[in-house]
Order: C-alpha cells, then structure tokens, then sequence
C-alpha cells in the first residue's frame, strides 16, 4: 500500500514516507546457545505475529538445528528469518556459534539494529554465547535478554538474571546495554513477560519490547543502495546476494549495478527479491529501504559488494572476507574396504557434492588435482572441513581425508604463513598448562584478564593458524570442557618456526583379516589399541598408538597356534583395555601428513597414504 502512495507524494514527502516504512522495521541477531529454546521461541513468535496462515501444517521448524548442531552444541548454518506483528516486520538473524566463524558473526552484526540474548533459565548464560555477545556489544547493539524455560522444574529465573548482569559488566555493556529488558519465558507455552508475577499469556511483551527497545534500521534519502553481507544458495536461482537495503526500494525486473571490489560495475537484471518470512524465503515484488532481503539475478557475486540503483552511486565500505587459511585433501576410498560401508563412493559422486557445497558456502574452496580421485578443499578453520566431512558420512558418502595443512603465501620472495586472534575462557587451575600448551604451538600472550567470578581467567594471543590445529581439542580435555575459545583471522606473517606436532606413533597392521583377541593382548604391551577384537583391519591401517614416534608394523589378526597347547590362557581369558576412539574431528587433527582418515557412514579408521608395508618403506628411504 505504501507503494501505490508513494508515486503520488511530492519529493519531499517522499523521504518522510520511507522513515515510516523503515520505523516498521525491526533487525534483530538472536544469540542463543544450543537447547536453550531457540527454535521454539522463534516459532511461537511466527505463530503468533500471523507468518503462519491459518491451519498451515508445518512440519520444519523454522530454525531447527541439523543433528549435528546439537551434538557439538553450535549452530552452524545461520538462518534468516522474518515475523511480522501488527504490521511490523522483525527480521530475526540467526548467528552462528562455533570460532571458525568469527567473520560472519561481524557480518551480521553490521546488518541488524539489536540482539535478542535468549538464556534457559536454569543452566544460565554459557560460555560460548559470549564471544558472540561481546561482538554485538563492541558495535553498541541494544540487547534484550529472554530468560526462557521458567516453567522448568528447578529454574532459577532471578540468580540466571544476576549472572547475565555479571556476564554484560564484564563484556563492558554501555550504560543502555547493561540497563536491557529482562523479559521471563516459557517458549514451549507460548508466553513471555516482564515479571514474573505479571499474567502469561502470550508473546505481546516481547513483540512489544522489540519495538519499543531496538532502533528501526537507519535508511538514507537515495536510490536503492545495498551492501552484501552474505551469500545464500537457492537450488533454482543459484546465489541469492542477503543484506540491508540503505536506500531506495527494488522491483523484479528492474535493473541495478553491481560494484565489485575492482571497481567494475556490472549491470544485474534483478529476477527475484526474497524477503524472509516464517519457514521459507518468499518471492516479494519490492523491497524496501531498511528490510533486510535477497536478491537474484547475479552470474557471479560476493560478500561485500555494493548493488546501486543508479550507476553514479558509490560503493559502501567493504567488508572483508577473512580469506581460507587451511587446505585438506579429500580422497576417493581406495582401501580394501572402500566402498562396503557408504553408497557415494565415486570420485565423480564426491566432487559433484563439494561443488556444491562451495557455491552454498563462500567460505569454502574446492580445487581439482592432477590424480582425478584427489581434491583440495580450503577452509577457514580445521571444524569448518570437519563439519563437511560429518554432513557427508550422513549423506552416505565414503571419503579419505588428511590432516589439515595451512595456506602459505609468498610475499616479495619470502614465505609467510597466516596467523590468528585467539580468546580462550578457561578455569584457574589449568592457566599454566594452556599458557605452556600456547607456547609449544608458538602463540603469543597479548593479554590476560580474570574473570569476575573469580574461577576463570580470559587469555587473548596472537598464534599461527598451523599451531590452532588440535588446540581446541586440548582445551576441551585440560578444561574437561569448560574452556571455550573463539579466533579470528589477524594477518599473515614471517613464519614461526617448528611446532611440535604429535610425539607418538603408530601401530600399523601388516596384514588384512579380523582382529583377534590373541594378538590384540600381546599387542597391547607395546601401545594403546585403536581397534577391539573382531573389528575388520588391513593392511597399512593404524590399530593403536606406539608411544614411541615411530611406525611400528604388527599384525593383529593372528591367532593362536591351535597345537600350542601349552598356552592355558584360552582367548576367554584374554583382558583387553577399551580401545581408544576419536571423533572425526579428533582423528583429523591426530593423523600425521602420510595418513588419512577413512570416513564411511558407520566407521571412522586411520590409515597410511601408503598401504603396503614395503613401498612406504622404500619411499622413506627415498625421502631421506
Ligand atoms: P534450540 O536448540 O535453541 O533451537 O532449542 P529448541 O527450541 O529446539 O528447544 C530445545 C528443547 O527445549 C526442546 O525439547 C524444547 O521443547 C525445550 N523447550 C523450549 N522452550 C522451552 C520452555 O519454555 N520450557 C521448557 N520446559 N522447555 C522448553
């Protein structure tokens, strides 16, 4: 309706009437850690503001987490979505929670006005969410805070309320932040409030405290003007270009410019205009200065390129994407097992699917190599690949992958590597071992602060990507999983010298069968076993650790002599120590550079590049 208005209101009444749209608007980040309620809340807001038609079936929930999200407790895939309350618009920007995405938390607080801090009422604020906080907080954000799951058995609304106080006083809220709503909720019934005596039924309070506390989006007097903030995928369309439009509105049809970071502009014919609401994304014919939308029509567009209505427009300023700093190979299984577990096993089958996860996710590279079965893929971060590689396995796929390496550069002749901004929260007592930790992998203090709880300690240091492989791993188990870490790309530099990497060996197996208790208890005095009795080995697979740092071939499939009589000790008898496990992202970080992890959708198995005994022993030789 505003539009049909707005080609009858004089130029000068025109700007005023784009301020109204925009004071309609609301873009808020939701920072939320795994389980507190994300989901539901967002989708009681949609039921309640009117996204959802009447008796709409809904089967997916709007920002429900993969499986994998739950497991390691982060979200991965930030998803947008947009609830409208009488007349309104609030778009909700989901933020992702795990270190390797440092940048794209930036990115989305640049794109919205306030953050919607969502805490379960009993387990209280975690530490992961803080980082993304501290981001919102450094942008001067408006925070609202929800205490959810009050109706929870034991919640303990008030003391959680107390610890988030804490948490924005040490994060250094502003006086505004730090004086944010405090609304209390149970999201699964569908209510919030603004104390706990006041009556619940249902989520006026927070649409209302949305309104009234963030600022509507700041828009300017000009044609459309939209800087990119992120890059979606859209199996019909292909990319989708997300950001907050400045300036202006846009049509289907209508032709803008787009500024690369060249400075070339490219004239773009817009097919589609997204705006994000309830489930999906929905074909919107305008959109209007300070909604945050989607546009396609691209053959080719990045994160922080401007689009213009007008060619004489000038760029906003860009936003850097942190550049891949970490390499991995991914192999086609050509074990003696390749192939039994999985159903997309083919090298044709995995580099379609890499593909296509490169033009979803920006961040990441894919490279053909000169061995048709062997690709490169970059990355961000060693979780970024590991994530992949989980999502693949559950999609059926068999995969080989290596340890990761780092991207180095060259710059005037000399070699540089790249290096990162780390933050770690870690309890007291285990300060020491991290800072001596740091020091092997060759990070440098900048800072350290302590906590004003007084049981933890804030470390801030300047470290060499290659060194953050396997660290967060390390920080899990010193910390028996209370620290948290966040990094950030900082810049590449001169190189830093050896790190020490794993000090241990492996056991190696020599041959192909199942293996035996037998061999596995006398096996079992010279290193810690990685497989039990009965699992299927091969030859060149890793079967244990060796503590010394050499490979030592053993053969766990044999069985004991049945004419030795002698022996009384029947296999019954055999007492074996639980073998060792990892997960894939420790597995990854704990192969050496001549071996792989064997990735199917039921096992995970370590193995040599080279299987055969003989041929990596005449390569050695060689090598030396
Ligand atoms: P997300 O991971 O943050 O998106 O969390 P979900 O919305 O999926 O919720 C996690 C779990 O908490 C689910 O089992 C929900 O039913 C439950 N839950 C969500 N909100 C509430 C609430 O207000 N009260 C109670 N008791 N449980 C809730």
């Amino acid at each position: 309706c505003y539009n049909i208005h707005l080609c009858r209101v004089a130029q000068s009444d025109y700007f005023y009437l784009i301020n109204m749209q925009a004071n309609k608007i609301r873009n808020v980040a939701i920072i939320a850690h795994v389980d507190h309620g994300k989901t539901t809340l967002v989708d009681q807001l949609l039921q309640q503001g009117g996204a959802y038609r009447e008796n709409q079936a809904y089967e997916e929930r709007a920002m429900d987490s993969m499986d994998l999200e739950k497991e390691k407790g982060i979200t991965i895939k930030a998803k947008n979505t947009s609830v409208t309350w009488q007349g309104n618009i609030i778009n909700i920007v989901d933020t992702p929670g795990h270190a390797d995405f440092g940048a794209e938390v930036e990115r989305v607080m640049k794109m919205v006005d306030g953050v919607l801090l969502l805490v379960d009422a009993y387990d209280g604020p975690q530490a992961q969410t803080r980082f993304v906080l501290k981001k919102a907080f450094m942008q001067g954000l408006q925070p609202i805070v929800v205490i959810n799951k009050v109706d929870r058995e034991h919640a303990e609304p008030l003391a959680v309320k107390e610890k988030v106080l804490e948490l924005f006083l040490d994060l250094d809220a502003n006086e505004s932040q730090f004086n944010a709503p405090f609304l209390y909720a149970s999201a699964k019934n569908g209510w919030a409030v603004d104390s706990l005596n006041s009556e619940k039924k249902d989520m006026g309070t927070l649409f209302k405290a949305i309104m009234d506390t963030i600022p509507p989006p700041l828009v300017e007097e000009d044609d459309f003007r939209m800087l990119i903030s992120n890059i979606d995928w859209d199996n019909f369309v292909g990319r989708v270009a997300v950001g907050r439009v400045l300036s202006g509105s846009v049509k289907v049809g209508e032709t803008l410019y787009l500024i690369k970071q060249s400075g070339d502009t490219i004239p773009v014919k817009i097919t589609r205009v997204f705006q994000y609401t309830g489930l999906n994304t929905q074909d919107s014919a305008t959109a209007i200065a300070g909604n945050i939308i989607g546009l396609a029509g691209f053959k080719e567009v990045d994160i922080g390129e401007t689009v213009v209505k007008r060619i004489d427009q000038i760029a906003l300023p860009f936003i850097a994407i942190d550049p891949p700093t970490i390499q991995m190979e991914f192999c086609v299984n050509d074990g003696p097992l390749g192939g039994r577990d999985g159903e997309r096993v083919t090298s044709r089958q995995i580099r379609e699917r890499l593909l296509r996860e490169k033009k979803s996710n920006i961040s990441i590279g894919v490279q053909d190599t000169a061995n048709g079965s062997r690709f490169l893929v970059s990355a961000r971060g060693a979780m970024q690949i590991a994530v992949l590689v989980e999502t693949m396995r559950r999609e059926g796929y068999e995969v080989l992958v290596s340890r990761p390496t780092v991207i180095y550069q060259e710059r005037d002749g000399v070699k540089e590597e790249p290096y990162e901004t780390l933050w770690i929260e870690t309890p007291n007592d285990v300060v020491g071992g991290i800072m001596e930790n740091l020091c092997n992998r060759k990070g440098q203090l900048t800072n350290m602060e302590p906590h004003s709880n007084g049981e933890s300690t804030f470390i801030e240091a300047r470290i060499p990507t290659r060194g953050l492989i396997g660290f967060e791993s390390d920080l899990v188990n010193m910390t028996s999983g209370h620290g948290v870490m966040s990094h950030l790309f900082d810049a590449y530099g001169s190189l830093a010298g050896e790190i020490k990497t794993r000090s241990t060996g492996t056991l190696v197996s020599m041959d192909q069968g199942l293996a035996r208790p037998y061999a596995l208890n006398l096996l079992q005095e010279r290193g810690r076993l990685m497989v039990a009795p009965n699992e299927e080995v091969y030859e060149g697979m890793i079967v244990g650790e060796c503590p010394r740092k050499q490979d030592l071939p053993v053969n766990p499939t044999k069985e004991k002599q049945l004419t030795n009589v002698r022996a009384s000790g029947s296999d019954k008898n055999v007492q074996l120590a639980p073998p060792l496990s990892f997960s894939l992202e420790r597995a990854i970080e704990y192969i050496a550079s001549d071996e792989y992890v064997e990735a199917t959708p039921n096992f995970l198995r370590m193995r040599k590049k080279i299987l055969n005994f003989d041929t990596r022993r005449k390569l050695e030789k060689k090598g030396k």
